[in-house]
């Protein structure tokens, strides 16, 4: 088990099981949504993510909920409800248990990341995408 805790630390979440994947998503609702090129989450069946304290505030910009710290304003997880998982905050996560995978949703990218990691356009086959890869 590890714990996700926000900025103020009032919100605490218990996480039960290893992470399902760990990416680098650039869609355009991630940008949009934290102001930010690229979002970094670890994704985890929802049963596995539970708030053992805190409050959290949720919104929704395009269909995903978002839920944040409503002391701190940190975003902590987002609902996959349709899949049934939460993808949570990286930064969030003690040191070291973030260790991405791949990027995803990169055919959105604003900001190229040129690393060693797969770079798909939109998903992994795995992940009910084509597998197409981008050039970066
Ligand atoms: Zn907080
Ligand atoms: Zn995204």
């Amino acid at each position: 088990m590890i714990k996700a805790v926000c900025h103020c630390q009032s919100v605490v979440l218990e996480i039960h099981t290893e992470s399902l994947v760990q990416v680098h998503c650039h869609c355009k609702d991630c940008q949009r949504a934290h102001g930010a090129a690229y979002v970094s989450s670890s994704i985890y069946p929802a049963a596995a993510v539970r708030q053992i304290c805190g409050e959290l505030v949720e919104f929704i910009l395009e269909r995903t909920p978002r839920l944040r710290c409503a002391q701190c304003g940190m975003h902590m997880y987002s609902e996959l409800s349709a899949i049934n998982l939460r993808s949570v905050n990286a930064y969030a996560l003690p040191d070291g248990a973030f260790q991405p995978q791949f990027h995803v949703q990169c055919q959105d990218a604003v900001h190229p990341l040129a690393d060693q990691l797969p770079h798909y356009k939109a998903f992994p086959a795995s992940f009910g995408g084509s597998d197409e890869m981008m050039e970066w």
